[in-house]
């Protein structure tokens, strides 16, 4: 994750937060604006929607259930609440609010759908800086690739199309990939991730990391 505290965007998602909310705690990056600020029901609906357009965020992977309560009473969530079968409640923190607005899209869940916490982590840190993994659908199905990034995506850009004298003999490597057939953390063999009840969130995911190919 970006280092937040010195970047304008945190800044203006800080002060987006404080303005739709009336937050009087302070807030941080791990601030939940579900249960540290009791956001729920319509309005978190309404911020959410505010969210998108004021940062301009694909929300196709948004899934309002995941963070908030049900809305009112409703049978749905009667039954559910009665027959314990709600999956716990995600937090939704203020540094996922700025990693949605600086990619511009939220961020397909694969919590459920993947290995293991450690594959889950690097899949939503694909593009980032550091490590991540990247999906590509391919006419013979999914690949996975393994990344190494030294520069944000921006910077990246920047500096390829600005090359500027690092004091170094040479060139620098600004990002490396290697295909992976397991999981480096659990040894899950990938192939089979995808499945009849998985491949939309896979194809989704790819088209999502169509930016992050190198
Ligand atoms: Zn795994």
């Amino acid at each position: 994750m970006t280092p937040l505290l010195s970047d304008p965007l945190h800044q203006r998602v800080l002060h987006f937060v404080a303005a739709q909310t009336g937050a009087r705690v302070e807030l941080s990056e791990q601030t939940d604006i579900a249960r540290g600020l009791g956001l729920d029901g319509d309005d978190a609906h309404e911020f959410m929607r505010a969210f998108a357009r004021a940062f301009d965020v694909d929300m196709s992977g948004f899934a309002f259930a995941r963070h908030f309560g049900p809305e009112g009473l409703s049978l749905i969530g009667l039954v559910r609440t009665v027959l314990r079968v709600r999956r716990p409640r995600q937090p939704l923190t203020i540094a996922t609010l700025v990693d949605a607005a600086r990619q511009k899209r939220w961020p397909h869940d694969v919590t459920s759908k993947v290995c293991c916490a450690g594959f889950d982590k690097l899949v939503a840190d694909a593009g980032q800086r550091g490590a991540g993994v990247v999906v590509s659908e391919r006419p013979g199905g999914f690949v996975f690739h393994l990344q190494f990034r030294a520069v944000s995506p921006e910077d990246m850009r920047t500096l390829t199309e600005h090359p500027r004298p690092l004091g170094t003999a040479g060139n620098v490597t600004l990002a490396a990939a290697v295909q992976i057939q397991f999981c480096p953390y659990c040894g899950t063999r990938l192939s089979t991730l995808v499945k009849p009840s998985t491949v939309r969130t896979f194809r989704a995911l790819a088209r999502d990391h169509a930016a992050y190919d190198l």
